[in-house]
């Protein structure tokens, strides 16, 4: 006799950072401090909920059609999906169905190996340097497929668009995937590489730069036939993915450019500035061009540092995973939540 259990899928899930109920200054999921652009609001304000009561477009053509203008692409160059962690886990099921391993960086986001597991792809995690840089030469062996996060996400480093190329001219024969969740914080996207290069998928997301995580948008550009391939497999899951005030809402983000471009602005000259005092505590970090820094201290363990912060009401990032144990990542608030969080660390280190 069996039992019904021995049939689960048994996955180990990814852990998803803290959303803790009371209010606390939250520096742990990489969120932005600031609101989302008023234009967003404006249209929530307005929108007919009568419409609710029909599916949205199973295509999701205001919101492809917006996306392209912004980067200069064809709506067919453009696939949405439910937050960039659905699009990146309908990319994994529709380009990575080869024998050979897909390789991706030991220290990324967690998310990849837990779909390539649920999803029975061959995978190799292909170790970093002792200083988090990516070796791209060792991403150019034979392979089923190649996903870098750049920024790369908790290490913070960005990769210049070169080393990107040199990895492209490298692999013809399987699809690339660039997550590039944080690259509106200082680096420079891969997407014009996508007129290049057909086996590129560069992934984005409005969760971080455009303050949009609750809405859950994001998105991909590539070629044509791979989008089209997305999409096939979308449809074989779900068809009605975004919702109809996503939709709208995505579509008046996007065309609030100034707002994106002020508030990037802001974040950025808070890291700058958050960098230099996190430096006079005896911290060093990566060169950080994203909305977090990625942090150790000369003295105390990063653990300590992440439970007396608790205690404090600051949540930070932190990781018991090999390698970066002894690291935080703590995301950039606005000013005032930053200047809470070197008082508090003062108060600790002293
Ligand atoms: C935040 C993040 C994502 C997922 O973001 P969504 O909210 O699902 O769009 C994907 N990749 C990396 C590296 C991230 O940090």
């Amino acid at each position: 006799m069996g039992d019904f259990r021995d049939n689960f899928r048994k996955v180990v899930p990814y852990v998803p950072g803290e959303q803790p109920k009371k209010k606390v200054i939250k520096l742990n999921t990489n969120e932005n401090p600031y609101p989302p652009s008023n234009k967003v609001n404006e249209i929530i304000k307005s929108f007919d909920n009568n419409k609710n009561k029909l599916y949205p477009d199973p295509d999701c053509t205001i919101l492809r059609d917006s996306i392209a203008k912004r980067y200069g692409f064809d709506e067919k160059n453009v696939f949405v999906g439910v937050g960039s962690d659905d699009v990146l886990s309908v990319a994994f099921l529709s380009f990575f169905n080869s024998d050979k391993e897909v390789l991706f960086p030991d220290i990324t986001y967690s998310f990849y190996s837990v779909w390539a597991d649920l999803y029975n792809i061959k995978y190799r995690q292909v170790k970093v340097n002792d200083d988090f840089t990516i070796n791209k030469e060792d991403y150019y062996s034979d392979n089923g497929g190649i996903v870098i996060a750049n920024p790369n996400a908790p290490t913070a480093i960005c990769e210049p668009l070169e080393f990107i190329e040199d990895i492209l001219k490298n692999n013809t024969d399987s699809v690339v995937i660039v997550d590039e969740a944080y690259i509106d914080f200082g680096g420079v996207s891969a997407v014009e590489l996508i007129r290049k290069y057909e086996n590129l998928l560069v992934v984005q997301t409005f969760s971080k730069s455009r303050s949009l995580a609750g809405m859950r948008i994001g998105f991909a550009i590539g070629n044509e036939e791979l989008i089209k391939e997305m999409n096939d497999v979308k449809f074989s899951i779900n068809s009605y993915t975004l919702n109809q005030v996503s939709l709208v809402s995505g579509v008046a983000c996007i065309e609030d450019e100034e707002y994106f471009n002020e508030t990037v602005e802001k974040i950025v000259n808070t890291r700058e500035r958050t960098k230099e005092e996190l430096k006079n505590l005896g911290f060093t970090f990566t060169d950080s061009k994203t909305n977090f820094i990625f942090a150790t201290h000369k003295d105390l363990f990063a653990k300590f540092i992440f439970e007396e912060l608790k205690k404090k009401d600051i949540f930070v990032r932190y990781f018991s995973l090999p390698r970066i144990d002894n690291y935080l990542r703590i995301t950039i608030g606005t000013d005032e939540e930053m200047d809470e969080l070197i008082a508090s660390l003062k108060e600790i280190i002293k």
